[in-house]
């Protein structure tokens, strides 16, 4: 068995921080910070910021992507955006179904599976995001939680579709709470995620498919999690706010024996 370098899938959560100065400066630090051997790198940011985030990463290994859409096409929607829209302006991808969307916007697995077949439609890649409740977790219920999401979420989606789908396990009681669940914990759930998607796209689809984890995760503990066998990146929404973390973890080198 050879141990070589694997590249990770870093993405970065901004939610609802950072006007167009801030993120300017942010990128201004970050991009001369990142190495060659860098991680892949993903940065989703407030709509406002996209258009300017595209031009200053314009040439750098960053894709810029947004934190929600809309599922329709257009129409008379107040306030939503469409994916057509994000595309326009540059937008790479889309995280879907962030657990703050499930729940503090009443967003449900029939709205988000919804979200996720225009991604696919209108081709922007999507971040499908799930993850259990601590009483859920405290029930022994995770594993069903999770099955359940991942079937309503992506009902109708074919093995190629899968193949190229981003899914970040979000533990709710781990997300900004400083309370990271350990490496062992995620990498048990990522291989039951692994094992759902086997069962109904195959394991093709299933091995391809790329999953992320997130839930506090900082520079101490992301090497830790990104050795795990089935953590193929991470989801970091506070420690991606300041340009000094987040090179740190984009620039991890991970062995991994393959
Ligand atoms: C997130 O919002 O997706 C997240 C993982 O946040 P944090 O890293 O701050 O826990």
């Amino acid at each position: 068995m050879n141990s070589v370098p694997k590249k990770a899938i870093i993405a970065g959560n901004w939610k609802m921080y950072k006007t167009i100065q801030e993120a300017t400066d942010f990128l201004q630090t970050l991009i001369p910070n990142i190495q060659p051997s860098s991680n892949e790198v993903l940065l989703a940011v407030p709509y406002t910021i996209i258009q300017t985030a595209v031009e200053l990463t314009k040439d750098t290994p960053i894709l810029i992507g947004a934190q929600n859409m809309n599922d329709a096409s257009e129409g008379a929607f107040t306030g939503e955006v469409a994916a057509k829209m994000l595309l326009e302006i540059g937008a790479k991808f889309v995280i879907l179904g962030h657990s703050e969307r499930r729940h503090i916007f009443q967003e449900s697995d029939a709205f988000i599976h919804k979200k996720v077949l225009r991604a696919f439609v209108d081709n922007i890649q999507p971040i499908l995001c799930i993850g259990e409740k601590w009483d859920e977790r405290q029930a022994g219920k995770t594993d069903e939680v999770l099955k359940n999401q991942l079937l309503a979420d992506l009902a109708d989606l074919k093995p190629e579709n899968i193949d190229q789908l981003i899914i970040a396990y979000e533990p709710i009681w781990a997300i900004g709470s400083d309370k990271a669940a350990t490496p062992e914990i995620v990498q048990e759930v990522h291989r039951h995620i692994r094992d759902i998607l086997t069962e109904s796209w195959g394991q093709h689809a299933a091995e391809n498919a790329r999953i992320l984890y997130g839930g506090s995760v900082k520079v101490d503990n992301a090497s830790t999690l990104l050795q795990q066998p089935d953590i193929d990146g991470l989801l970091i929404g506070g420690a991606s706010l300041t340009p000094e973390t987040f090179s740190k973890i984009v620039n991890m080198q991970i062995n991994k024996t393959e």
